[in-house]
């Protein structure tokens, strides 16, 4: 079985101090504004997800896992 998870390190979104971007500007609304990965070492899956512009595999979150961003859209339409 193929592992499908991502790490917050290789994300676009991480900021230098640990937090999430996306959290940061609202596009992810379920997390807090300060939101950062408790172990940004610990594989997750996340609708938010932006490779890095060197990754080989450059599909973001949302299409990675698009039933959990189909999900999220039911409980925050406005950020539709
Ligand atoms: S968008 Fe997701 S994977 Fe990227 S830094 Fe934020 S929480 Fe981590």
């Amino acid at each position: 079985m193929i592992d499908d998870r991502i790490l917050c390190t290789d994300c676009r979104e991480l900021a230098p101090n640990g937090n999430c971007r996306a959290a940061m500007r609202r596009e992810r609304r379920d997390v807090r504004r300060d939101y950062g990965q408790a172990e940004l070492d610990l594989p997750h899956r996340c609708e938010f997800f932006r490779a890095k512009p060197d990754a080989e595999d450059q599909r973001s979150g949302r299409e990675r896992y698009p039933t959990m961003y189909a999900d999220y859209l039911k409980r925050f339409p406005e950020a539709a």
